[in-house]
């Protein structure tokens, strides 16, 4: 199978099969494995002198979650830019975590503006922290992560990015872009196999912070854990972070975010093209569409419903994504993973077949 999914996606061999030992969570092989990983997840965003790694067993969700409890105090209030289902599932977790919670709203295909943002945080000196979506994978927009980071540091505030599905790829330089933490997981633009999110925060922020509203996600207990043995506080997805660490030598053998970035580019670029000869369009202006996951409406007329779709191609080994938006008929196909130009071509060709088919 052929994953077009914003992950779990497709994986390199390699990846995988570093996940054929087994190790002892507390063995000193695997301490040095899991202080490589955590040194090579902050030198991909050059935080190595301000930003502490803390990964966490889990989804990317149980990270967000881990970070808005352990970084938003009750005393706190955490205003949500939203413009998809990501940034409105962070505010429902600071809201069941009990935090104080606003949200500033676009529609679904306008990115965040940060002059709203700025007038909002000038309005409102009780607001803490700013919470922001890099790549809001509802649709597959950007979102200006530079201009918010700017106002939002300007403002004195913290700025906490939810940076699932753009870290790896998309460009981040904690040394220029002032982020207090940057939420991630390792098996989206990383490549690797899913089980593992972490954090980037800043050291000042993590020191200062807690206690979390949460034992296990607890980002400052699971840094001191860290910190005083070199083990995962608790028992860790042991050959998640054996394929974790081989994902990202493979990042580094293409050539890093930068390369790996130009490849999805590349497959981004196939896709709409030949998506458009099929009939379908882009739901998002392309001016504001990150080459991450594509949103495309289905063509009028459209023989098929998308679980007949879905199956048809899943038949021929291709697995695309439902679309995410309500009152539209779409669907996403994800750019990111171990996939190349060809696997896109092989993609459109099958969905010509399956529409032939079906005339
Ligand atoms: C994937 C993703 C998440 C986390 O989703 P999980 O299903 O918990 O891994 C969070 N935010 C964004 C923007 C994502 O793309």
């Amino acid at each position: 199978m052929i994953l077009f999914t914003p992950g779990p996606l497709t994986t390199d061999r390699r990846t995988r099969e570093a996940m054929l030992d087994d190790w002892g969570s507390r063995d000193p092989a695997f301490i040095a494995l899991t202080a490589q990983l955590r040194q090579s997840l902050l030198a991909l965003a050059g935080g190595e002198a301000s930003h502490i790694c803390v990964p966490i067993q889990g989804s990317g969700t149980y990270v967000v979650e881990a970070a808005v409890g352990t970084l938003v105090g009750p005393k706190d209030k955490l205003l949500v830019l939203e413009n998809g289902v990501y940034g409105a599932r962070m505010g429902t977790i600071a809201a069941r975590l009990g935090r104080a919670v606003e949200f500033l709203r676009w529609p679904q295909d306008r990115p965040v503006d940060a002059a709203q943002v700025q007038a909002r945080l000038k309005a409102d000196p009780a607001i803490s922290h700013v919470g922001l979506v890099h790549c809001e994978t509802t649709t597959g927009i950007l979102n200006p992560l530079e201009e918010v980071a700017r106002v939002t540091a300007e403002a004195g505030r913290a700025l906490i990015v939810d940076a699932m599905s753009s870290f790896g790829a998309l460009a981040l330089d904690l040394r220029k872009t002032k982020v207090t933490a940057v939420l991630a997981s390792v098996n989206k633009c990383l490549e690797g196999t899913p089980g593992i999110g972490f954090a980037l925060v800043e050291r000042t922020a993590l020191e200062k912070a807690g206690p979390a509203a949460s034992l296990s996600l607890d980002l400052k207990a699971q840094w001191q854990g860290f910190e005083s043995n070199g083990q995962w506080r608790f028992t860790p997805p042991v050959q998640v972070v054996a394929a974790a660490v081989k994902a990202l030598a493979l990042l580094e053998a293409e050539g890093g975010p930068t390369a790996r970035l130009a490849r999805y580019r590349e497959n981004f670029a196939t896709l709409l093209a030949g998506m458009k000869r099929l009939g379908f369009s882009l739901y998002l202006d392309e001016a504001v569409q990150a080459p991450i996951i594509a949103t495309f409406r289905m063509p009028a007329g459209f023989p098929l419903s998308f679980a007949a779709f879905y199956a048809a191609l899943a038949q021929k080994g291709y697995l695309i994504y439902p679309g995410k938006l309500t009152g539209e008929s779409t669907l996403r196909i994800g750019c990111i993973g171990a996939v190349r130009p060809e696997d896109f071509e092989g993609l459109l060709t099958a969905i010509a077949a399956i529409l032939k088919e079906e005339q």
